[in-house]
């Protein structure tokens, strides 16, 4: 009877991975139509000065009003969009519209984009950048690009080329979900990072305690030293606000301050900052 439960268990796994293998492909399929469709749009999260409660930064995030599966969250789509090579056109796309929809901030208003190491691997991927930058007539200050640990597993010269080139004409770079990776301190050492983003898992969650406490006031001491700011990525409380700010965190991010909002209320949330009634009574 090992044999028949056996068998079992693989039909079993062959259902749910039938099935997983049909979403996947179909994500890919209509992935590709997607821009075309205008399904795809872009979200923009505060990431706040924790001094002052300023708005500095919006990080741009994708999402996907799929008109039969609903929203699909990034995480389900853009492994797909990496394996399929469909990255490369849907991340020039993402850049192209976070650029445009900064350039109507204010200018000491940056914005944050993701990249994915396969768009940063791929050939031309800095034109693909300064395309989005002209054409939005985007200062590259204003423009921070967000990399993750595992952009650095591979040791791989275009890698270094993309970041030192742009950095060099003023795009600043942010190393993000800091401490889910490899953590190394050679790529901190080597590549020009103007932030570390310490992920959420040590802002809230089951592994949160004095030792995440103490390891993002190591993070925040050493990052004060070598220049570069920290931010906190997932705070939801104010407890915790307080907690990454005693710690040394200077900017925070996360459902406390807000959710990505589509555009016009990015700049909604900027006017009420700069021209609400409080600023008003204040030039009145
Ligand atoms: P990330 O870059 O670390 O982005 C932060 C994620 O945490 C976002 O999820 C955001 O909505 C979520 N988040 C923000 N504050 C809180 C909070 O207080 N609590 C909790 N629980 N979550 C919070 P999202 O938008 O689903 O994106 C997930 C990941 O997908 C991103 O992680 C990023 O790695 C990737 N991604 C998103 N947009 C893009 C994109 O345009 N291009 C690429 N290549 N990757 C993207
Ligand atoms: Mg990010
Ligand atoms: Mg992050
Ligand atoms: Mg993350």
């Amino acid at each position: 009877h090992a044999k028949i439960g056996g068998r079992a268990q693989t039909r079993f796994f062959d259902q749910s991975m039938t099935r997983d293998l049909v979403r996947r492909r179909e994500i890919e399929d209509e992935l590709r139509l997607a821009i075309q469709r205008d399904e795809l749009s872009i979200f923009f999260q505060p990431i706040v000065d924790l001094e002052t409660g300023k708005i500095r930064t919006f990080e741009a995030l994708v999402r996907w009003f799929h008109p039969v599966k609903g929203e699909l969250r990034p995480d389900e789509f853009i492994p797909v969009a990496e394996e399929s090579g469909v990255i490369v056109t849907l991340g020039n796309w993402i850049t192209a519209q976070a650029a445009r929809v900064c350039a109507q901030w204010p200018e000491d208003v940056t914005v944050a984009v993701n990249l994915s190491p396969l768009q940063i691997r791929a050939p031309g991927a800095a034109l693909g950048i300064r395309n989005a930058l002209r054409e939005a007539k985007l200062d590259p200050h204003r423009l921070e690009l967000e990399v993750t640990e595992s952009l650095f597993i591979e040791d791989n010269h275009a890698t270094a080329a993309f970041i030192e080139e742009l950095a060099a004409e003023g795009v600043r770079f942010a190393l993000d979900d800091f401490g889910t990776g490899y953590s190394s301190l050679g790529y901190i050492n080597n590549f020009p990072f103007k932030k570390i983003k310490v992920d959420r898992s040590f802002v809230s969650g089951p592994n949160v305690g004095k030792k995440s406490e103490a390891i993002i006031r190591a993070v925040a001491e050493m990052g004060t030293q070598l220049g570069m700011e920290i931010v906190a990525e997932g705070l939801e409380t104010i407890d915790q606000v307080q907690a990454v700010r005693e710690a040394g965190c200077t900017l925070g991010q996360g459902y406390h301050f807000s959710r990505a909002v589509p555009d016009y209320l990015a700049a909604m949330l900027l006017a009420e900052e700069r021209e609400g009634p409080d600023g008003l009574r204040k030039t009145a």
